[in-house]
């Protein structure tokens, strides 16, 4: 990877997600000279989404605006994306490791039997070789990958390579490109979406995630009221969500979401290493249990042994009266 480096947005509603701009500065951390271009698609405007790339570094944005865009498929995306790719032949091209990522960069890179690195969590230059790195076995061991040759593409995890600072002297063309995209396999009829808190657990800064210890979904209250206080999300574990005390969207872990937040509070999670594989990178890891031997504690910085139900509460009120 070195002259040119394409970087697919993504974004929800319209706007980039936080990872966009993680892989622009991944782009330039694989080579600071490199020209970055972003690539952005969509059924709607996309200026000023670009013009969001161009601020957080990218050199220059394609967008390709057509109706059959208006929601991911890869099919769509794929299309769109390799026909880019086909005008600009880059060097190499870097998107976020999230499920759009995980989806579409596989395919386009076996359609251009490209290699592919999937969720780096960082990226080095070590004399002439570029070197990723990226966690295996669940998280327990890390595995460094070097390019040899040819074109790659690599996804990168949310929250570990930090975006450039947002400047909006920066300044850089917006091209829009016109891509005939055929009629789609996938036809996506309703997207129903479920109510969210507003902090996308997949980038948030701070998570609170509640075990099979909380009890209840009732339990889960007060993990909320130390989430809100904290600018964060709540997630869990999935002995909670198999207990019907949360959705499955907030499971963390080998079969639920990886994250990666400044701050995770594990409260009632034992530590299962199926619960590990999905945050044990997180840069800092509060623990409350009630039983010392838990096995989280031996992940986390900062351990309480106590009772959840007394100590959360507590935390918030703390917390509040900063
Ligand atoms: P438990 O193990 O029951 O732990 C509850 C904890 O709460 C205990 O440590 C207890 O001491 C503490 N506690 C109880 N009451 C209180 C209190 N009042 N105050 C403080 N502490 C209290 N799990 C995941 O989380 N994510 C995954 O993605 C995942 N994928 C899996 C995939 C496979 C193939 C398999 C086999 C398992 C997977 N699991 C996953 C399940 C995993 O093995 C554990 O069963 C699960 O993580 C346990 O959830 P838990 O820690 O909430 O529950």
């Amino acid at each position: 990877m070195s002259e040119k480096i394409i970087v697919i947005g993504e974004s929800r509603d319209n706007v980039l997600r936080n990872v966009t701009f993680e892989a622009i500065a991944a782009a330039k951390k694989v080579n600071g000279d490199a020209e970055v271009v972003g690539v952005l698609c969509g059924a709607d405007d996309l200026g000023t989404q670009a013009q969001e790339m161009i601020y957080y570094g990218a050199d220059r944005v394609v967008t390709v605006k057509n109706e059959k865009l208006a929601t991911y498929t890869s099919d769509g995306y794929g299309q769109a994306v390799l026909s880019v790719i086909e005008d600009e032949n880059p060097d190499g091209i870097i998107m976020g490791h999230t499920a759009i990522g995980k989806d579409l960069t596989p395919k386009i890179a076996s359609k251009l039997e490209a290699g592919l690195i999937s969720d780096a969590v960082d990226i080095e230059v070590d004399g002439d070789e570029v070197v990723f790195t990226r966690p295996i076995y669940s998280g327990k061991a890390f595995e460094k990958k070097v390019i040899s040759e040819g074109l790659v593409f690599a996804t990168v995890r949310p929250n570990n390579i930090a975006a450039l600072d947002r400047d909006e002297s920066r300044t850089g063309d917006v091209q829009d490109k016109t891509v005939e995209i055929s009629d789609l396999r996938t036809v996506i009829k309703e997207v129903l979406r479920k109510a969210t808190d507003g902090v996308d657990l997949s980038e948030a800064k701070v998570v609170v995630a509640g075990g099979r210890g909380v009890k209840s979904a009732d339990g889960f209250k007060p993990l909320y009221e130390l989430a809100e206080v904290l600018g964060g999300a709540v997630g869990a574990s999935r002995g909670a969500c198999d207990a019907d005390y949360c959705d499955y969207s907030l499971q963390i872990g080998q079969t639920g979401k990886v994250v990666t937040p400044d701050l995770y509070i594990a409260v009632g999670i034992s530590g299962a290493i199926q619960h590990l594989a999905g945050m044990s990178n997180s840069k800092v890891i509060v623990a409350i249990n009630k039983d010392p031997e838990a096995n989280i504690f031996n992940v986390a910085d900062y351990g309480i042994v106590g009772d959840l139900f007394e100590i959360v509460p507590l935390l918030t009120e703390e917390i509040k009266a900063l």
